[in-house]
């Protein structure tokens, strides 16, 4: 059947369709109906028909969910709407002072939505005829950054909507983390030798403001909505508008209650100051809304907050205890922190001993001095932190905190970077929690992706004397792994056998593995690309390697700075004496054979013979093209397991050959 134009139209809308609605299943209603693969299958579908006619691009595809693009700089936009602040109270008095206020002023009796209150971002999104438009950020209420493709990403924000929506408004809410995805970021972040994020509201806002929105995806970030704006308004009160907000396919709040009385309110309140312990995310509080919209207008706004909505505090629970000692400590990346060592007091359910202090700034501030009675507080952050000092407990002799001048792990000098009010340990080089993150960041995933060999185990052979730099694991023997503790014969020949294969690793990977400050994946990548050997890059001037794209001053100072330490020298001439990659293309651009010769190639379907990389790599080796889509320049399609739409259609199209995975490699064999 020879597709026209129109029913591609149509197939590409209805994939569409489809596919918003199986996400609405599977995010906000939690009830999926196909599986994951059948998923991925269509979505693949669609992204082969985007591909092929980009005439019906669609900036709220699905397939724009997984990211991909890069924004440089957020643009400033104007709210339409102000994002005003809420008031805030504390305990119920408070809550009885604002009603009587309410009362006063409309002379009429009211009922609140009570909500929880997020501890996340606030954004507004803007959607004209069920699009979604632009996102941008609360910044200081009047303006915010507009940061529409990363929240694309964001599994539960509604792309498109459904029902009876109106033409132009806005939904405003939070974009959080859940407790578990921010843990498991930690925990990627440990394994790649970085320092863990403090909390999961800083992260989320973090999130937000990253690059790469393909990172952002990354994130896991959800979203919840909970106030509808506009001109038109389709409704008579706030808890009517969720409700409306929810059927075109937000996700509002589960626990949004509709309270008749303020006692109800504060059964609510009780209710969740416990409860909120054990919900998935964070929250600080509850913010009680007047639910009739009309009464809303009555009351209007003062400068600052509406006189609506008032936010409830929970109190963070504070109790009093001695400070015994500061210590300091370094991390991989150099930074110090001070950490309080308490003396042990129970705190929210659990003993607490330490209490982070962040920076010398913060102990300043509290005028710290030694063996303080200092009050500590649970709040937001995992940590506990100090909120005061009970000066009345000081003893005249009590000496102020000073803060430390040198590295407690090596001595050097700390420093202090510009804007930042951390101090670092400057010696990368020797400093020794640097030295292992150093040789953890070396192994990780994206570097040398070397398996088996986990940052415990490097600080191990760290200890034991048998490293100090990355050219070290390749002199490594089994003989010297076996006697470390917990150590088999068999994780000791993994790890061996991990290290030899890291030689296969491309130039851009240990270019970014070998931790130059300010050379992240993106920026090895175009290094490698405008300098293919590291003797290229070591000559290269800080003039040259600005001209490269994305390079700016700071990263080709770092670079020209590495290259001038010596010791980084010997370390690359061993690693390229072992037979690490440190020029471009010996793996990829290698000639192997022209069987394959004007021949173009696409993989589809489970491969299980070899991965799609290395099936890609071997077409590219043997003088073949590989192709992204299905048409009629396709010479041959490899199919693995499970191949959906793209053999049908090349069925369709008649001409092309298809292969399974061996009678590919029986094609290359043939040379
Ligand atoms: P504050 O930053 O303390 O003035 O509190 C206002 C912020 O609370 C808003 O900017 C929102 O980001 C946040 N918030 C969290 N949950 C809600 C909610 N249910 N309704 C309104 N604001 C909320
Ligand atoms: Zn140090």
């Amino acid at each position: 059947m020879p597709d026209n134009i129109e029913n591609i139209q149509q197939k590409i809308e209805d994939l569409r369709k489809e596919l918003h609605q199986h996400n609405e299943n599977y995010y906000l209603l939690d009830t999926p109906t196909i599986s994951d693969f059948d998923f991925d299958m269509l979505l693949e579908e669609l992204r082969d028909l985007e591909a092929k006619y980009p005439e019906f691009y669609d900036e709220n595809s699905p397939t724009m969910r997984v990211g991909g693009g890069i924004t440089k700089v957020f643009p400033t936009v104007q709210h339409r709407f102000r994002m005003y602040s809420l008031d805030n109270s504390y305990d119920f008095d408070d809550l009885e002072d604002w009603e009587k206020r309410i009362i006063k002023a409309i002379d009429e009796p009211v009922e609140f939505v009570a909500e929880l209150k997020y501890d996340g971002a606030s954004i507004s999104i803007l959607y004209e005829n069920g699009k979604l438009v632009q996102a941008v950020t609360r910044g200081d209420g009047f303006q915010g950054d507009e940061i529409t493709a990363n929240v694309r990403t964001i599994s539960d924000v509604p792309l498109k909507l459904k029902g009876d929506f109106p033409a132009h408004f806005f939904m405003r809410g939070e974009i959080y983390l859940t407790r578990k995805n921010f843990d498991k970021i930690n925990k990627q972040r440990e394994e790649d030798g970085l320092d863990p994020f403090m909390n999961p509201r800083n992260t989320a806002s973090g999130s937000l403001k990253m690059q790469h929105s393909g990172e952002v995806r990354k994130r896991g970030l959800s979203s919840v909505l909970y106030q509808y704006i506009s001109e038109e308004i389709p409704a008579e009160s706030h808890w009517e508008l969720l409700e409306k907000a929810k059927s075109w396919g937000f996700k509002t709040s589960q626990q949004a209650k509709l309270c008749k009385t303020l006692a109800e309110v504060k059964e609510f309140i009780s209710y969740w100051d416990i409860e909120r312990h054990n919900l998935p995310f964070e929250i600080d509080g509850i913010v009680l809304k007047v639910n009739s919209l009309k009464q809303q207008r009555q009351l209007g706004y003062t400068a600052k907050s509406p006189r609506w909505a008032m936010a409830y505090k929970f109190k963070a629970e504070k109790v009093e205890t001695e400070l015994q000692t500061v210590s300091y400590q370094v991390g991989r990346t150099g930074a110090i922190t001070p950490v309080a060592n308490l003396k042990p007091v129970l705190l929210a359910g659990t003993i607490v001993k330490r209490a982070s202090l962040h920076n010398e700034d913060i102990i300043k501030k509290l005028d710290l001095h030694e063996h303080d009675f200092v009050y500590v507080e649970k709040g937001g952050e995992i940590i506990p932190k100090i909120v005061g000092v009970n000066t009345e407990k000081r003893t005249a002799e009590s000496k102020e905190i000073e803060y430390i001048k040198h590295c407690p792990e090596c001595g050097t000098e700390l420093v202090k970077i510009e804007d930042q009010a951390i101090h670092f340990c400057p010696n990368e080089l020797h400093c020794p929690p640097q030295v292992v993150g150093r040789m953890i960041h070396y192994v990780s995933r994206k570097a040398l992706n070397i398996d088996n060999l986990g940052s415990e185990t490097i600080e191990q052979l760290y200890r034991e004397r048998l490293i100090e730099n990355p050219a070290d694991f390749y002199v490594l023997k089994k003989e010297q792994l076996l006697p470390l503790e917990r150590m088999a014969e068999k994780s000791a020949q993994n790890i061996i056998s991990g290290i030899e294969k890291s030689k296969e690793i491309p130039f851009e990977k240990v270019l970014y593995g070998i931790g130059i400050k300010h050379v992240g994946e993106t920026v090895a990548k175009k290094l490698v690309k405008n300098f293919p050997t590291i003797e290229e890059l070591k000559n290269a001037t800080v003039e040259e390697l600005c001209q490269v794209e994305d390079i700016g001053t700071k990263i080709a100072v770092s670079i020209a700075e590495f290259f001038a330490n010596p010791e980084n020298i010997l370390m690359i001439e061993r690693l390229k004496s072992y037979g690490v990659q440190l020029e471009k293309g010996e793996s990829t651009n290698e000639v192997l054979s022209n069987v394959l010769d004007g021949k173009t190639f696409l993989f589809t379907g489970k491969l299980s013979l070899f991965t799609r990389e290395a099936a890609e790599e071997m077409v590219e080796k043997h003088g073949g093209k590989n192709i992204s889509a299905v048409s009629k320049n396709l010479n041959y399609l490899v199919v693995g397991e499970k191949a959906g739409s793209k053999l049908k259609k090349a069925q369709d199209i008649g001409t092309i050959e298809i292969l399974d995975e061996q009678q590919f490699l029986d094609l290359i064999e043939k040379k």
